[in-house]
């Protein structure tokens, strides 16, 4: 197995000092609202109220649709013309209808007040409404705010909004004991895998932010140890660290390789022995790199390409080249938080386009010239690239999928092979 120890990733070169393509131009990016797809899956007792327009609850229920597998936690409340004409006092409608959700539904012990463009653009002040909210349904139910309109964020920006709404609730940690919050919302049962192989180590308590119960925020303070689950939560990450938290700068466990670096970093700050290291993480390693095998012989020297979508771009990248032996022909992402990725970054080839933003029509003009064998794009431009023979994979669906950890290596790599198949299908 390479050495993926700190020290390896800092002495590597890879894309680390790489001339970034900034592009500011026309974009084709989902809005932060989509991430109420899996976080009203993951907080159980939480109700995300979008305070936004007919398009946000079709949005929803569209991307719901297909995703939804659990009774609705989460609402739009519609703003009609009368609010956006400022006829009518929004702030008195939105306390009607929060009132009548709480009285039939006592189950919601969180309730976020999500923003969107529309509540945007006629300034309806959601942090005020959440404080007046809060007063009222205290203690029963807390009442946050956050926005994930379209205008202020992209896709995955919405998750970020909603953690970093979180940080000021966690309580003050009165211990100094060391302690690992894990931040970013992962599949129950990939959280399950991972305290499983963290209390294995020897590495705790660990506590995992968003938790499943509102009532169970971890607490913090500068004893913790803070790993990042997924790579888009600039602005959670900086207000864990404002509370005292330590950054532990990892790749992210995609893959074999990522997985171990991952643990490997949560498992030196805890000082457990590369002995006890290996022995611990050595099954699940050696499944993960059997399940990758036969992926590994359909990708290697294939090519790939990636608009910018969720953020996980230069993580996605790193595995396929690192693990599956493709080659990366550009990897764009919304933002490059370089503190947030520069472990992936390190590990790209070096000479692969790292671009940030999006111009699409000449984001276009580079895939049509470039015809890599795999395109990872939204859904707004799968279909027209896979009409000019291209073949494409939905960026949503690596979100939606879980795709962290060992067992989870296999069925990453298959959403990557599976299109490729299908292709070679059509052609035959
Ligand atoms: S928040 Fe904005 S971008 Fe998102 S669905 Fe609503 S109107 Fe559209």
């Amino acid at each position: 197995m390479n050495d993926l120890s700190p020290m390896a990733l800092g002495t590597a070169a890879g894309c680390v000092d790489a001339p970034v393509l900034r592009e500011r131009g026309q974009r084709e990016v989902f809005c932060g609202l989509t991430g109420i797809m899996w976080l009203h899956r993951k907080i159980q007792d939480a109700f995300f109220l979008i305070v936004g327009s007919r398009t946000c609850a079709h949005l929803m229920q569209s991307a719901a649709g297909v995703m939804i597998f659990a009774e609705p936690r989460f609402a739009t409340a519609i703003m009609e013309e009368k609010d956006l004409a400022g006829m009518v006092d929004a702030h008195d409608e939105l306390d009607a209808t929060v009132e009548r959700l709480l009285a039939r539904r006592p189950d919601i012990k969180m309730l976020f007040l999500v923003g969107s463009c529309p509540s945007e653009v006629i300034k309806l002040d959601l942090s005020r409404a959440a404080e007046r909210l809060s007063k009222v349904y205290h203690p029963d139910v807390r009442v946050l705010n956050y926005s994930g309109s379209g205008i202020e964020t992209t896709f995955t920006q919405g998750e970020d909004a909603c953690l970093a709404s979180l940080v000021p609730e966690l309580p003050e940690l009165d211990t100094d004991e060391p302690n690992l919050l894990i931040a970013g919302t992962l599949a129950d049962v990939v959280e399950d895998q991972f305290a499983r192989l963290l209390d294995e180590l020897g590495v705790g308590p660990v506590r995992f932010l968003p938790p499943r119960r509102s009532g169970d925020l971890p607490a913090i303070g500068p004893s913790t140890k803070l790993l990042l689950a997924q790579p888009f939560l600039s602005d959670t990450m900086q207000a864990l660290t404002k509370r005292g938290a330590q950054l532990l700068s990892a790749p992210y466990p995609l893959g074999a390789e990522g997985t171990t670096a991952w643990l490997k970093v949560a498992a030196d700050a805890f000082g457990v022995t590369d002995e006890h290291f290996d022995a611990v993480t050595k099954p699940g390693r050696d499944r993960a790199t059997k399940a990758l095998a036969p992926h590994r012989e359909k990708l290697e020297g294939k090519s790939a390409f990636f608009f910018p979508d969720s953020q996980m771009e230069p993580s996605l990248a790193r595995m396929l080249h690192q693990e599956c032996g493709m080659d990366i022909i550009e990897v764009g992402t919304p933002y490059l938080h370089k503190v947030m990725v520069n472990e992936e970054l390190a590990l790209l080839p070096t000479g692969t386009t790292i671009s940030e933003g999006q111009d699409v029509d000449l984001q276009l003009d580079r895939v049509m010239a470039a015809r890599p064998d795999i395109t990872v794009c939204g859904l707004g431009l799968a279909n027209p690239l896979e009409a000019e023979g291209l073949t494409t994979k939905w960026a949503i669906e690596l979100v939606f999928t879980p795709i962290q950890g060992y067992d989870q290596a296999g069925d990453l790599a298959a959403l990557f092979t599976r299109p490729m198949n299908r292709q070679t299908r059509l052609k035959v």
